[in-house]
């Protein structure tokens, strides 16, 4: 039996992060107590109305197929949502429910791209795109960024990179694993040059409500109807209504990429499971009032990590305004992001994400998304760590 896998499995990278989690994962059951900053999720239990939701849902027997975007009633709420926070206006037959953002932007991309497109990625970027635009059979285009420019690219540098093949550029702000966010001005400079030049922008947006420092976030599409017809916008409830596990992704488009996600979706994944939609509804429309809550502790922990980041010797720290990362330079250390991390892990207990993982190599990504206890800890160790080294 011939078991060679096809070119496009072999062609993924399997998660750099991976190997480092499930060390701590072990470490931990080994009864070792270790400072996890790796997680990509927030420590808060999901709301509770939007949990009763699901929970009504399943008992009232909601528990069949539903139309394969999403039920109306959701896309209807997530068209609600673009208008009330964004000033865009799409019809809900615009927006496809998906089994959480990534599954968008995995869509997306294969919705858009043909085999020798060339998708433009800024790095550090979200460790997926490339390789879902690997599985597309497309080319990723990295432009790379440093802390000096708070890792944001300048639109001189978008214009540089776009070629007659470009068929994507893919925006993530505010941004995992940096933490950056983009003005509105900045936004849309890079959106001016991509309706110029006849380019789609994939706007991943899920960190829209974790903005801090006064930080506004701003949608790419909301510029002008030109910049509208040429953005894809992605967003989830996954961050800031801490629904990770539950998988509902949501994605609005011009119609015809609408369809083509429709098409692709109705014959891969079929619908999002049925009572998360419907907790998904509960979130769209209920109070939102754990986020002022939780942006203000998020807020408060990375005030704290990111002071003492910078006092420590040989990192710095860029103040990253959005999401729930910090993303420090370690190159002083005279380590690599993979060594640093994973001798932090044998030596002092504290699991950290390499940003080698993110396309780049001189930087470590530390979530906050645990509690001001373990951040606390796990600085101090840090900290140790690295006067052991000076
Ligand atoms: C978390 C995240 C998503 C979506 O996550 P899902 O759990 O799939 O909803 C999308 N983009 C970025 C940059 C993220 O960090």
């Amino acid at each position: 039996m011939n078991y060679s896998i096809s070119r496009r499995a072999a062609s993924l990278t399997p998660s750099l992060t991976l190997a480092i989690d499930a060390k701590a994962k072990q470490m931990k059951a080994d009864g070792i107590d270790v400072v996890v900053f790796g997680a990509g999720e927030p420590d808060f239990p999901t709301p509770p109305h939007i949990v009763e939701a699901a929970i009504k849902a399943l008992l009232d027997g909601f528990t069949k197929y539903t139309p394969s975007s999403g039920i109306p009633e959701l896309r209807q709420a997530a068209a609600d949502k673009f208008s009330r926070d964004n000033g865009l206006v799409y019809k809900p037959s615009q927006i496809i429910v998906s089994c959480g953002g990534k599954h968008s932007c995995c869509n997306v991309i294969l919705a858009t791209c043909n085999p020798g497109d060339e998708v433009i990625i800024p790095a550090p970027y979200w460790l997926s795109y490339p390789e879902m635009v690997r599985l597309a059979e497309a080319t990723p285009v990295i432009i790379e960024t440093t802390d000096k420019t708070e890792f944001k690219i300048a639109p001189e540098q978008l214009r540089a990179a776009i070629t007659p093949r470009t068929r994507l550029f893919i925006l993530n702000s505010p941004s995992n694993p940096t933490g950056s966010v983009y003005t509105p001005e900045e936004i849309k400079a890079l959106g001016d040059i991509c309706v110029e030049k006849g380019v789609l922008i994939m706007s991943d947006e899920i960190y829209e409500k974790l903005v801090y420092d006064g930080a506004q976030h701003a949608s790419v599409a909301a510029f002008s109807p030109q910049h509208f017809q040429h953005t894809i916008i992605v967003h989830g409830l996954a961050k800031a209504y801490s629904m990770t596990g539950w998988r509902i992704g949501l994605t609005a488009a011009p119609e015809p990429i609408a369809k083509a996600i429709d098409a692709i979706q109705s014959h891969s994944t079929s619908n999002p499971t049925s009572f998360a939609q419907k907790g998904a509804v509960a979130a769209l429309t209920g109070p939102q009032d754990h986020l002022p809550l939780w942006v203000a502790e998020f807020a408060r922990r990375r005030v704290y990590a990111w002071k003492r980041l910078n006092c420590m010797p040989g990192l710095s720290c860029v103040n990253a305004k959005g999401a729930f990362y910090l993303f420090p330079n370690i190159s002083q250390t005279g380590l690599g992001s993979l060594d640093f991390c994973s001798q932090l892990l044998d030596k002092q207990k504290v699991a950290a994400v390499p940003g080698t993982a993110f396309g780049a190599a001189d930087y470590i990504r530390l979530s906050y998304a645990t509690s001001m206890e373990s951040i606390e800890k796990g600085l101090d160790r840090i900290e140790s760590f690295l006067r052991g080294r000076a």
